[in-house]
């Protein structure tokens, strides 16, 4: 276990006295792309929601020594954890730039601020690069493609220098290219930082997971490799049909 690892322990999400997640626990890692899959209404959302602060919860979220559980929306963004939601949320009438610029502000360290500015600037940069939306600065966010918007909110994350990015259903909608393209951005992303990758489609999970955990009406159904959940005929009961 690494300081800088997540480590969600026995998550309890109730609305209304309705189970959503009855006691899921699982880890990730810097250098993981790792997966939390299964079928609607399983609590996939709402463990991110949880851990983002969104949903409230008892158990434990760590990243690192710190608890996340507890503390608001803001202070868990300021710890580094970033998240997308199903929909892209990007300012369309804002150009790429502007909506960087916006990301970066939020974040900026209050140290001298035209040192601060470089650093910002020198990010942005470098998340343009990664996402190959460098050739877009100038393009308003509304006119990007469906796949682009997605990669913009990913940009966004990496000038926030979030360390987990979590990543509600990002191939949704993609054709794909792009699926493939965002399966190997987030591939180099996971390099530095823990990608937690929230899904419903099962071939992309197997392209690109290196773990996956496999929820199922609030609870752990399966966890290991792609081939070890594959294997697991509990998932495959659940998958059938599906
Ligand atoms: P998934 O992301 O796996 O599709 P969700 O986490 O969205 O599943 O939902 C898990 C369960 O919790 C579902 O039965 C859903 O209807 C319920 N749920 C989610 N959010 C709420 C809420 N705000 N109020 C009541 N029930 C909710």
């Amino acid at each position: 276990m690494t300081d800088d690892s997540l480590v969600v322990t026995d998550l309890h999400v109730e609305f209304s006295g309705f189970v959503a997640v009855g006691g899921v626990s699982f880890d990730a890692h810097p250098g993981e792309v790792r997966f939390l899959i299964g079928p609607n209404g399983a609590g996939k959302t709402t463990c991110i929601d949880a851990v983002t602060g969104l949903a409230k919860a008892t158990g434990s979220a760590r990243l690192g020594e710190r608890e996340l559980l507890g503390r608001p929306v803001h202070k868990i963004v300021r710890l580094g954890i970033g998240r997308t939601f199903q929909t892209a949320s990007v300012f369309d009438e804002l150009t790429v730039l502007q909506n960087l610029d916006i990301a970066a502000g939020r974040h900026r360290p209050s140290v001298s601020l035209l040192r601060a500015r470089r650093g910002v600037e020198e990010s942005i940069e470098q998340a343009l690069e990664e996402t190959g939306l460098a050739g877009e600065l100038a393009t308003p966010a509304g006119i990007l493609s469906h796949g682009q918007k997605q990669w913009l909110e990913i940009a966004m994350l990496l000038v926030q220098d979030a360390k987990v990015l979590l990543l509600d259903e990002p191939v949704a909608g993609m054709s794909q290219d792009e699926r493939t393209a965002t399966g190997e951005l987030l591939q180099r992303i996971a390099a530095k930082r823990i990608v937690l990758v929230v899904e419903h489609d099962m071939d992309f999970m197997r392209r690109f997971a290196t773990r996956v955990t496999v929820l199922h009406q609030g609870k752990v159904l399966s966890q290991g490799t792609v081939a070890d959940v594959q294997a697991d005929p509990r998932v495959q009961e659940v998958y059938l049909g599906t």
